[in-house]
């Protein structure tokens, strides 16, 4: 299977070079964290990757395909999902029906058509309820699938918005800080998750702060600090080297 392909690409705001030739490779079947110091551009990689921002220098390439122009919606086909930092859900929507616009996503339909559930056949609407209902259960929400997405906790709404994003039948899957806001409990939860999305031969770019949570369930790190790759590794050469130590994880 491909790799997500990420070859030497910077991103400019203005006179700020938030990435400065960033290479980066995410294989199926292996989770990749993503760590650095704040404002060393890990939610903009995130996002060129997801088709929010295009590079200004260098591509994106999928089954060689370069992706680094093309939008949000084509790399959700493609099989590129990702999660938000603060959850974007539909709150007045069932938790349901939040995790079935995963599954509409997939077929192509766009967002808002998807809403008004335009052009839904009732064999394919059970199919995605299925679908949704299955991965539903499977993040630990299979008690609430017909409550209201805003009225759930915060940890809820976190695997919804898993659920949702895996409902696309994702290749690749970005999480922007998963564990943030999460209990000790809760993030061994979303551990056994990501390990299954692993298992199931996802590739999993994990962004997040919670430095021992990516080094105990992360195959590979990448270091960034003001916008360049520092440091590449196992979680073992990552965490002990000098360099990352210095500018992130502290004496
Ligand atoms: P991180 O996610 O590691 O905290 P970011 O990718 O958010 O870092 O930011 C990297 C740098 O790019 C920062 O200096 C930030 O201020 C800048 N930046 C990010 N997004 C934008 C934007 N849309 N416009 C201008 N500057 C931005």
């Amino acid at each position: 299977m491909t790799a997500l392909q990420v070859t030497d690409v910077t991103k400019s705001f203005g006179g700020l070079t938030a990435l400065d030739q960033v290479s980066l490779e995410l294989r199926p079947g292996e989770v990749h964290g993503l760590i650095g110091p704040n404002g060393s551009g890990k939610t903009t990689l995130l996002n060129l990757l997801s088709g929010y921002y295009e590079p200004t220098k260098g591509d994106i390439r999928l089954d060689g395909e370069d992706l680094s122009r093309t939008r949000v919606q084509h790399r959700a086909r493609l099989g590129i999902a990702r999660t938000f930092q603060k959850p974007r859900l539909l709150g007045t929507m069932t938790v349901l029906d939040n995790a079935m616009l995963g599954a509409w996503r997939d077929v192509g339909s766009n967002f808002l058509g998807t809403a008004l559930s335009l052009g839904r056949t009732r064999r394919e609407e059970r199919e995605f309820a299925r679908r949704a209902g299955e991965l539903l259960m499977g993040v630990g929400l299979g008690h609430a699938v017909h409550r209201r997405a805003d009225l759930l906790e915060h940890a809820e709404q976190r695997f919804l918005e898993i659920a949702r994003a895996l409902a696309m039948r994702p290749k690749f899957i970005m999480l922007d800080e998963p564990a943030g806001g999460l209990t000790a409990l809760e993030t061994e939860h979303l551990g056994r998750i990501i390990q299954v999305m692993r298992d199931a031969g996802l590739g999993v770019l994990l962004v997040e702060h919670h430095t021992d949570f990516v080094f105990r369930i992360c195959d590979r790190v990448t270091t960034l600090d003001l916008g360049k790759v520092i440091k590449r590794g196992t979680p073992d050469e990552v965490r002990k080297d000098p360099e990352v130590i210095r500018v992130y994880l502290g004496a």
